[in-house]
């Protein structure tokens, strides 16, 4: 193992675009930044990678992903989804609640190399048997205030939001009055609120109201009847309206949860994502979702540019986590957390949840994650089964999302 790690020739992003010069950066066995500047000497023993004007940019947050295997039945293995694809940072959202949160801390989040974070559902139970079991079935009785509000406290370092699923599936007849009440939880614990929205009721109409500043509409391009945003201009309206007094419109593309139709409208009527994030799970891994990048590369052909999508995914999902977004990310004794990538000329068929094709030609491909002493060239599956003109695997279930 190596004492340094020198990386040479990067375009680091700052003040949200792209730098023009080329800067090496060196790496301590510390995990601190070294040294940044040109033509740096490399020490001995050290590991150089030349990275040939690839982009850098803080390291890559994934803000709605599953990685609580083996207690779930849905989620993967923090080591799939993360470094290997350019993400250091990944927040589980809702896989777990007050019941068995003990076991997310100690096996999932403790043993990672990435980064973790936790969205504690509201339901006790978390994503058990998420298809099978609602966290959400005992109705009232599915929610244990005072649990929970210890479980925060207890873990305010990792738990940095409240999930609910405000799908009719899950919330069976408690309606919009489950988001109420996680709405009451994130306003006492003073965290923000992260709502799954997807078939409803409850009605976009009726949840919007109760969301405030920094709360969150994961599946924000969801393309489901009565739940997306394009049919009615009055829920445009509102989600315009909401978005403007600071709800944060996520992505969470899932396996049903994000329709290329929908993001298209609403980024031609100036409503564009504020995080782009996966929703990876066990079902939508193998497509049509496949990785990060390539979630990334789908809202940059969509019409987002560059800058905005990296925005998206460096600084607004932190600002989301109360993480402090260090303007000095790039001076020497700063911790290192960077993703470095590349945009490739490409002619990839890509799919949404709905099914939908769309033609990429550009793809954001990540060559190197850093974070501290810890780094990883990077892979993304999602290029590869593009490029080999792989169909996406469907679930064969034709359940609705309920991630
Ligand atoms: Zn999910």
């Amino acid at each position: 193992m190596s004492d340094y790690l020198l990386i040479r020739n990067v375009l680091p992003f700052k003040n949200k675009s792209a730098s023009k010069e080329l800067i090496d950066l060196l790496i301590g066995q510390d995990g601190l930044l070294e040294q940044v500047g040109s033509k740096i000497k490399a020490p001995t023993n050290s590991k150089k990678l030349d990275l040939k004007g690839a982009y850098l940019s803080r390291g890559w947050v994934d803000l709605h992903t599953h990685i609580y295997h083996g207690a779930t039945d849905i989620s993967l293995l923090p080591d799939q989804i993360g470094m290997q694809t350019g993400v250091t940072c990944l927040v589980d959202c809702g896989s777990a609640g007050e019941a068995n949160f003990e076991g997310f801390k100690r096996y999932i989040a403790e043993t990672a190399q990435e980064k973790i974070f936790s969205f504690l559902n509201i339901g006790s139970i978390g994503l058990v048997a998420c298809n099978r079991v609602s966290e959400l079935a005992l109705g009232y009785r599915s929610v244990d205030f005072d649990r929970t509000l210890k479980v925060i406290e207890s873990n305010r370092s990792l738990i940095r939001g409240i999930k609910v699923r405000a799908s009719q599936v899950i919330t069976g007849d408690l309606g919009v009055e489950c988001v109420r009440l996680a709405k009451k939880l994130a306003r006492i614990s003073e965290l923000p609120l992260i709502v799954h929205v997807g078939e409803p009721p409850p009605l976009l109409d009726d949840i919007l109201p109760v969301l405030e500043k920094g709360d969150v509409i994961t599946h924000a391009f969801n393309g489901k009847a009565g739940g997306n945003i394009m049919e009615d201009p009055h829920t445009f309206a509102l989600t315009k309206e909401a978005k403007s007094r600071g709800v944060v419109l996520d992505v969470g593309h899932g396996k049903s949860s994000f329709s290329f139709e929908v993001a298209k409208f609403a980024l031609k009527h100036g409503l564009s994502p504020d995080v782009i994030s996966t929703d990876l799970h066990s079902h939508n891994y193998q497509g049509p979702v496949y990785d990060f990048p390539t979630t990334l590369s789908k809202l940059l052909t969509l019409g987002m540019s560059l800058e905005e999508v990296i925005e998206c995914v460096t600084t607004s999902p932190r600002l989301v986590l109360s993480e402090t977004v260090n303007e000095n990310w790039l001076v020497p004794g700063q911790p290192a957390d960077f993703t470095a990538f590349t945009v490739e000329s490409v002619k990839f068929k890509a799919f949404d949840s709905m099914g939908t094709e769309l033609l990429i030609r550009e793809f954001i491909l990540p060559q190197l994650a850093v974070l501290g002493a810890k780094w990883e060239q990077c892979q993304s599956r999602g290029w590869e089964q593009l490029a080999s003109g792989n169909q996406p695997l469907f679930a064969p279930e034709s359940s609705p999302e309920m991630m």
